[in-house]
């Protein structure tokens, strides 16, 4: 290693900032220094051992090279909670914040229900929502088994035991269940999208992120298997494309569902769809 590198963390931190964003460089020293953010602001004199400074350097070309600083730290915070993350899961979007309050507001209220968040990747749905209403079920799938080890570690975690994960392609692993709730951030950018090879997209699991030459494919399976998994009155919430909104609400509108509706994100993009089975007759 070079000895005459500053290892003084403020001067670490200032020349890591020429290479890659000054904001990442703060996110990796912290996770290098096994501290929170805002002591690297107070500690400026601060001497980096050797092995801290080197590993951090590595984490720095790692960032100058594109991987998400989600993946080197490990780890990223989803609505109230700190999530492990690796490259088998979709990192969490600030975006999928807006289907866990949509699916908060319309669960049935106090009374014990039973939900289920298809492709759970990290489990950021499923336990945002078993974390908020200690009364709800959760069963969250995964085609992944390597993601469904990151999202049963974070259940751990947080000690979200009411999360039950469950391996396999959509509503393949909860055949003959029915839910008050469907939920799912699935796959939805299309084969082609030039979005694909820029930013952390290069990064992410491809099964987590394309989903056929429209983007639809899974969007299709989730609205097809809606009503034969939900009970009457049960509600379905999908993350979706920016453009894909009037697509998704004609999927659920051919399944018979009502209250089809689409929401939009903090950037007044269309981002959830949601859908209800029909109340039974006489029903609620
Ligand atoms: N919202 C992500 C993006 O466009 C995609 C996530 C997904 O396909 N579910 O960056």
């Amino acid at each position: 290693m070079d000895t005459t590198h500053p290892t003084r963390l403020d001067a670490v931190l200032r020349a890591a900032s020429m290479r890659i964003d000054p904001l990442d460089a703060r996110w990796l020293l912290a996770h290098v220094c096994g501290r929170a953010q805002g002591w690297l602001y107070a500690h400026g004199d601060a001497v980096l051992s050797e092995a801290q400074t080197a590993t951090f350097e590595a984490l720095v070309s790692r960032r100058a090279a594109g991987e998400p600083v989600a993946y080197l730290i490990g780890s990223r915070a989803f609505w109230r909670l700190e999530l492990a993350v690796s490259p088998a899961t979709l990192i969490p979007r600030p975006e999928t914040e807006l289907l866990v309050e949509a699916a908060l507001a319309r669960l049935p209220p106090r009374r014990p229900a039973r939900a289920a968040d298809l492709g759970t990747g990290s489990g950021a749905i499923a336990l945002a929502v078993a974390g908020e209403r200690p009364d709800v079920s959760v069963v969250a799938t995964d085609a992944s088994e390597a993601a469904l080890e990151i999202a049963r570690r974070n259940a751990a975690r947080h000690a979200l035991d009411r999360v039950e994960f469950r391996f396999g392609d959509w509503y393949g692993p909860l055949a003959g269940l029915r839910f008050d709730m469907l939920l799912s951030n699935p796959p939805y950018i299309a084969s082609g999208d030039p979005h694909l090879s820029r930013g952390d997209l290069r990064h992410e699991p491809p099964a987590a992120l394309v989903s056929g030459p429209d983007g639809l494919d899974a969007l299709r399976v989730l609205a097809a298997g809606a009503s034969n998994h939900l009970h009457p009155g049960g509600w379905i919430l999908v993350e979706h494309g920016f453009d894909q909104g009037p697509a998704v609400r004609a999927l659920f509108a051919a399944q018979g569902l009502i209250q089809v509706d689409t929401l939009r994100d903090l950037e007044a993009r269309d981002r959830v769809t949601l859908g209800r089975r029909p109340p039974a007759p006489g029903g609620a």
